[in-house]
């Protein structure tokens, strides 16, 4: 029977930008994510700025599969790296990196929960917002209910069905604190499967967003002012963290030693969001505290009662690249 493939790879233009094609395609009946078997494919290297038009071809290289919940049936969503012919990874290929370093700390057993908070927008503005001036001022809207305080609740609860059905470990959602602001949570899973959920659930969004005429901004700081802005606070923990065997504040040093490093992969504007308001720590400052949503390193206070479980990274803006941010982690809290 034939089927419809939808390749799903990273661009090159924009940060957090995916772009997709799909590919008719031959499979046997009884075909599934496990068992199919999507080819190497090809894309326009040129037009996403991967490439240049005399050396224009790209490699798709399929790494994951999932069930396709917009086409529905016996249709796939596939996941691809981005190689350059011949097999080496593109340099926009983050993922490979990421491969390497899950093998290195494997015994670690890191496990990943990401909270990917997002903006819809409509003609410009923020999805609900007055077509002249600024909505009521913040504090009713977070996880709240209702005509006036939440806005596109029904792209958000065709969403969360939409990725359960594909697979991915989305594990809730909610309504953020800035009027059209929203979260999902992706995790807690392994490295490569968390940043690859990830993806496919922001394609995910971006393709059921676009029947309504919505467009989903990964933007760190969409509305300048007394406005929260999006992050994807990144929650980690390793094998000995769970367990209560690795020192917490041993790990924290090792963040704060590096922090200048982390800032510059935690996305674009970082700066602009993370001011010290609004829930953040400064940019150039660094901060760890129990419960402490001006820091940046929260201990969940379940952890810090049980001396055990894992650690919340608030820095990471809303637009970073996944496989960048994981790696990273892992190599600070693994790494000497
Ligand atoms: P917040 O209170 O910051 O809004 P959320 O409930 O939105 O927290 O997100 C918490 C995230 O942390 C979830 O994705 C969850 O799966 C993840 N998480 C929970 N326990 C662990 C753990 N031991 N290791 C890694 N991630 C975890
Ligand atoms: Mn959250
Ligand atoms: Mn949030
Ligand atoms: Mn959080």
């Amino acid at each position: 029977m034939k089927t419809k493939l939808e390749y799903l790879w990273i661009g090159g233009q924009d940060t957090g930008e995916i772009r997709n094609k799909t590919k008719v395609y031959e499979v046997k009946e009884d075909t599934t994510v496990d068992n199919l078997n999507s080819p190497t494919w090809g894309f326009d290297g040129s037009s996403t700025n991967q490439a240049s038009g005399d050396s224009s071809d790209c490699v798709l290289q399929p790494v994951r599969n999932y069930l396709d919940p917009i086409r529905g049936g016996n249709n796939f969503i596939v996941l691809n790296e981005v190689n350059i012919p011949g097999g080496d990874h593109h340099v926009t290929n983050t993922r490979a990196n990421l491969r390497h370093i899950a093998e290195k700390y494997v015994d670690k057993k890191f496990w990943f929960g990401i909270e990917q908070e997002y903006t819809f927008f409509k003609n410009g503005k923020p999805l609900g917002w007055p077509e002249n001036g600024e909505p009521e001022v913040q504090g009713k809207y977070y996880c709240a209910t209702g005509a006036g305080k939440v806005y596109g609740r029904e792209i958000v609860e065709k969403h969360l069905d939409a990725c359960m059905e594909a697979g991915i470990e989305i594990s809730g959602i909610n309504a953020e604190v800035m009027p059209g602001q929203w979260e999902y949570q992706i995790g807690a899973a392994g490295p490569l499967k968390v940043a690859d959920d990830l993806i496919v659930a922001r394609y995910l969004m971006n393709r059921i967003a676009e029947d309504y005429g919505v467009e989903v901004s990964l933007s760190a700081k969409p509305m300048k002012g007394d406005w929260n802005g999006a992050g994807a606070h990144t929650n980690f923990s390793t094998i000995g963290m769970r367990e209560g065997t690795e020192s917490f504040q041993d790990i924290i040093s090792k963040l704060e030693d590096k922090h200048n490093e982390h800032i510059s992969i935690y996305g674009v504007g970082i700066e602009e969001r993370l001011t010290g308001l609004h829930e953040t720590c400064r940019f150039d400052q660094f901060k760890s505290g129990v419960s402490d949503r001006g820091a940046s390193v929260r201990v969940p206070w379940q952890v810090a009662l049980n001396n055990k479980g894992y650690l919340e990274d608030r820095r990471p803006c809303a637009d970073i690249d996944p496989y960048l941010v994981i790696a990273k982690i892992m190599e600070t809290v693994a790494g000497d």
